[in-house]
């Protein structure tokens, strides 16, 4: 789980990377650490935190988040004495909905702890210079609506170190119902530019070497093939979830959490022109009926 990507540079991957179960990372400087997300659940950050703690004792100063969702956010506030980053839009977001948005319903029988709600207290559009001792990080957006309004992907110019977010689900079925699928499919473009060595994704195993480029494919192609069935199920009239049910996922369907088709269509109908009605809720509620009314399976 926890591993040296690249001297001082630390990946920390949660198997098996399904909903709720998130990467996370941080880099050890001279006077202190920086931390690259939270985890979803109380324990599962104080585990985070004990991993940080196996390798130096050195004060956690600062907590980048890449994004809002609760698995990147919810332990935030176990860094009580770290600035913590994310962009302008990341805290709009979480200070809309005003307090830990409540996942019971969807994912009954998660001990998430005593969650406290705490934003990003330092934000940014564009692009952030962090530093951990000498080692400059450099934080940016990707200009567009992404995986969600406020997406932050974190790059280690001097390590070739990627730490990508949510942009990029490796292994896992990629997620755009609180963003684009346009705008994630041309994350990838800018995220490819960086020639990575090194790839963190916000969930499945860390990429290396031609890794790297595969998972960038896989994002695009199972994107791609997302907008191709939406215009299909479009021009038969179907609903985004008529057409979840009709789309044969050929080699996505062994990838985790297949069950988001239902919601990505309906962000694919959305960007077509045609989803008038559109909403997260009712997407959420189309990806339980698509996966035959069970709740999404969560192990967090
Ligand atoms: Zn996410």
């Amino acid at each position: 789980m926890l591993e040296e990507i690249s001297p001082a540079v630390y990946s920390y991957v949660q198997p098996d990377g399904t909903w709720f179960i998130n990467n996370t990372g941080f880099v050890v400087g001279d006077d202190g650490v920086v931390v690259v997300d939270a985890t979803s659940t109380e324990a599962r950050t104080l585990a985070f935190i004990q991993a940080i703690r196996s390798v130096t004792d050195k004060p956690i100063t600062t907590l980048i988040n890449t994004h809002h969702h609760g698995d990147h956010t919810h332990g935030n506030y176990l860094f009580r004495d770290a600035t913590i980053v994310g962009h302008r839009r990341c805290r709009q977001v979480m200070m809309s909905a005003g307090h830990i948005v409540d996942y019971s319903a969807a994912f009954p029988g998660v001990e998430w702890g005593a969650l406290e709600f705490a934003p990003p207290t330092l934000t940014f559009e564009g692009s952030l210079e962090v530093y951990a001792g000498d080692l400059k990080l450099d934080l940016h957006d990707v200009g567009s609506v992404a995986h969600t309004e406020g997406d932050v992907h974190v790059w280690i110019p001097e390590r070739g170190v990627l730490f990508a977010g949510d942009l990029v689900f490796h292994g896992g079925t990629p997620f755009a119902l609180f963003g684009s699928v346009s705008g994630t499919i041309a994350a990838m473009d800018r995220l490819e530019a960086y020639d990575a060595a090194v790839l963190v994704p916000g969930h499945g195993p860390v990429a290396r070497g031609a890794e790297v480029t595969a998972a960038f494919d896989d994002q695009r192609q199972y994107l791609t093939f997302v907008q191709e069935q939406a215009a299909a199920g479009i021009s038969a009239g179907r609903t985004p979830l008529e057409q979840a049910r009709e789309t044969d996922l050929g080699r996505f369907a062994t990838w985790s959490d297949s069950e988001r088709l239902a919601g990505n269509l309906n962000v694919a109908y959305r960007e077509a022109g045609h989803n008038p009605e559109f909403s997260i809720e009712t997407s959420i509620g189309q990806m339980i009926e698509f996966n035959g009314g069970a709740l999404p399976r969560c192990l967090a």
